[in-house]
C-alpha cells in the first residue's frame, strides 16, 4: 500500500494528572480522521467505565496469553496493573488509511520507537508541578500513599519530554486541542507524506 493511503500514528504521553485523556477526547471529536485506539488492560473498570469501549477489560492471564502471542505494538506495567496496545487494531486501522492517537505511558512509547513504526510523538506537560498535584487530589479516591505513588512517578515522567517530537502545555483545555490539532495538520503536511498528491499535480503542469 502506499504511503499516501495509510493512516498516521501518534502517541500522546503526559504524567498523569496533565489531562491528557480529556485533550485527546477532545481533538477525536473535531478531527473526523483520527481515531484514539482502545487499550487492553487487565485493571478493574471504574465507576462508569465500559468493556470495549473505555478499554477491552481482561484478567491477568489472558493478558499474559496475549503478552506470549505476540499479539502488543506494546505494553507496559502501570501501578501495577497491565496495559497495551494490540499491534493488530493499530496496523488494521492503520491500513485502512485512519489516522491513530496512543495515549500511552513513556514505557510504550520508548517500545513503539524501539520497533521502528514510523510515528510523531507529542508530549502533554502540565503549567507546573502544583497544578498536576492539585488535578490528581481534586480527582481521586486514592489513599495518600497511592497519591505519593503517584505524584513521584509524574515527576519521573515529566522530565522523559526530550524523548518525544513535540511538547504541549496544558494550561487551558481549547487553546491546547488547538495545539494538537496545528502539530497533526504540520504532519500530514510533511513532504515525504505529500509526495504522492505533490506528484499528481507535478503531472497536471506538464501538458
Ligand atoms: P488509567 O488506569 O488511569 O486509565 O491509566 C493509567 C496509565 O496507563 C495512563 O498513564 C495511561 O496513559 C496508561 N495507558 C493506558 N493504556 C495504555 C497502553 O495501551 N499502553 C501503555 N503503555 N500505557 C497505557
Amino acid at each position: 500500500m502506499s504511503s499516501r493511503t495509510r493512516g498516521l500514528l501518534f502517541i500522546v504521553s503526559a504524567p498523569s494528572g496533565a489531562g491528557k485523556t480529556t485533550l485527546v477526547e477532545h481533538l477525536v471529536q473535531i478531527l473526523p480522521n483520527l481515531r484514539m485506539s482502545r487499550s487492553y488492560t487487565s485493571r478493574p473498570a471504574r465507576d462508569g467505565e465500559r468493556d470495549g469501549v473505555d478499554y477491552n477489560f481482561v484478567s491477568r492471564d489472558e493478558f499474559q496469553d496475549m503478552v506470549r502471542a505476540g499479539a502488543f505494538l506494546e505494553w507496559a506495567d502501570v501501578f501495577g496493573h497491565c496495559y497495551g496496545t494490540a499491534a493488530e487494531d493499530t496496523e488494521r486501522l492503520v491500513a485502512a488509511g485512519q489516522d491513530v492517537v496512543l495515549v500511552i505511558d513513556v514505557q510504550g512509547a520508548r517500545q513503539v520507537k524501539a520497533h521502528g513504526v514510523d510515528h510523531t510523538a507529542i508530549f502533554v506537560l502540565p503549567p507546573s508541578y502544583e497544578v498536576l498535584e492539585r488535578r490528581l487530589r481534586g480527582r481521586s479516591k486514592d489513599s495518600e500513599e497511592q497519591m505519593q505513588t503517584r505524584l513521584a512517578t509524574a515527576r519521573a515522567e515529566a522530565s522523559s519530554y526530550d524523548d518525544y517530537d513535540y511538547v504541549v502545555v496544558n494550561d487551558q483545555l481549547e487553546p491546547t486541542v488547538v495545539r494538537l490539532q496545528e502539530i497533526i495538520a504540520a504532519e500530514r503536511s510533511r513532504t515525504h507524506r505529500m509526495r504522492s498528491i505533490a506528484e499528481e499535480i507535478i503531472k497536471s503542469f506538464r501538458h
